[in-house]
């Protein structure tokens, strides 16, 4: 029986996972679960799959999911301290699936114990690349991809040279306002802008489709997971979402990766990584779908783009401030505290003054440095963000 964790359980990735893991339950000894304040699913999960423990990031949820899960047997903890001390508990396979820089604590503590990290939590790629591989390779863990493109990119290069790859491609359906008139997206509302063309996916990854920080967070985590010089990773628009990823090679070909946009196939290939089996994913008709379209992306709409082009530009712990910058900008457009527009605005404002001020260098990664960063990052964001909607 392999042991495995699910930190998000409740999410869209957690719930995908949990479905894969439910369908042959006797090959699986679940360790621990993680969620937030859907404490009932939590539970309902908890006791369906006989995990060892269960956690909600929330303190004030805690006596609801005790009670919940009393007299099954079953731990209980709440708190981001209590979702990484669940994280150290022996496992063989870890789905990092919380949303957010919070996903970061679990995932290292998981690498330290040498399980191998199942990585949906892109942001934690962003924040600290440098430290979770280097953690990885310390303690002789795996980390595989979860991010649809980037395990697309990893199944391009099985059994390939990598110094023969010239360049990889990653797509982007391009989102909710793909085709929205440009003067338009000032007026975007955050339930327009929760409406993606072909993924269902959580509230903040689809808001971030729609100005492309889903995009550039996933620039940066390619360059971050496959070591690739940044002009060699491209970004097309690909309205349909078939094609994932490409890698080009030397030689001029270009290996796609073709399938339906469900999440279970890279969560499937992760869990069952390095064999290939049955996934209840759907059968691709090329001929009802009849063909594939292609744009280059406009980066007056989505300046998310260049703006990831600077963070690895001047490295250090950017990434840190970029993904906080953005957390905030997020939660401050979903509060409909500022535009659309704005919030590349507001992470564009602090990462310039942040460089001004010399905030962003380190010559090796800290977790300390990248949780000051963080910190440091999200409070001059809310102060932008302030001073935008208080201007308008
Ligand atoms: P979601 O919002 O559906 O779920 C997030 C999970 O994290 C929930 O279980 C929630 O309770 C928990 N959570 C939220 N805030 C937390 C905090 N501060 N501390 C601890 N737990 C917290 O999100 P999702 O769409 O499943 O995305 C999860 C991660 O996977 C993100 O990093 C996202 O970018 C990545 N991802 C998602 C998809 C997708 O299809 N949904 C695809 C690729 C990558
Ligand atoms: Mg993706």
């Amino acid at each position: 029986m392999r042991r495995v964790s699910i930190f998000g359980a409740t999410g869209s990735i957690g719930e995908n996972t949990v479905d894969l893991i439910s369908r042959a339950p006797e090959e699986y000894q679940v360790v621990a679960l993680s969620g937030g304040r859907n404490v009932a699913r939590l539970a309902e999960q908890a006791i369906a799959l006989n995990a060892e423990i269960a956690v909600t990031c929330y303190s004030e949820c805690k006596q609801e999911l005790a009670a919940r899960l009393s007299g099954t047997g079953i731990d209980v903890g709440a708190g981001p301290d209590a979702i990484a001390e669940a994280a150290e508990r022996p496992a063989d396979w870890v789905m990092s699936a919380i949303v957010g820089a919070a996903g970061l604590a679990p995932g290292l503590a998981a690498l330290e114990q040498g399980a191998t990290l199942a990585l949906a939590n892109k942001e934690s790629l962003v924040c600290a690349g440098a430290l979770l591989m280097e953690t990885a390779r310390a303690h002789g863990a795996q980390v595989l991809p979860v991010d649809s493109e980037h395990s697309a990119v990893a199944q391009a290069l099985v059994g390939e040279d990598i110094s023969a790859v010239e360049r990889v491609i990653i797509t982007a359906s391009g989102g909710a306002f793909r085709d929205w008139p440009l003067e338009d997206l000032p007026k975007a509302t955050p339930e327009q802008a929760a409406k993606h063309p072909n993924w269902d996916m959580g509230l903040r990854i689809t808001v971030d489709s729609a100005s492309m920080f889903n995009k550039s967070l996933e620039l940066i985590e390619t360059r971050e997971f496959f070591g690739f010089d940044p002009s060699r990773i491209e970004v097309v628009v690909h309205p349909q979402s078939l094609i994932h990823a490409l890698v080009g090679f030397n030689d001029g070909a270009l290996m796609a990766h073709v399938g339906p946009p469900d999440m279970r196939h890279a969560i499937g290939y992760a869990l069952h990584y390095p064999d290939r089996r049955h996934l209840p994913v759907e059968r691709l008709d090329l001929v009802k779908i009849g063909r594939l379209d292609f744009r280059e992306p406009c980066e007056r709409r989505w300046p998310a783009l260049r703006l990831a082009r600077e963070v690895m530009r001047s490295g250090g712990v950017s990434g840190a401030a970029f993904n906080a910058a953005k957390e905030v900008a997020l939660d401050a457009f979903l509060a409909r505290q500022i535009r659309f527009t704005d919030m590349a605005a507001v992470v564009e404002e602090v990462l310039e003054t942040m460089e001004r001020d010399g905030a962003l260098k380190c010559d090796r990664m800290r977790l300390d440095h990248v949780m000051e960063t963080d910190h440091l990052a999200r409070k001059r964001a809310a102060e932008v963000a302030e001073l935008i909607a208080t201007e308008a």
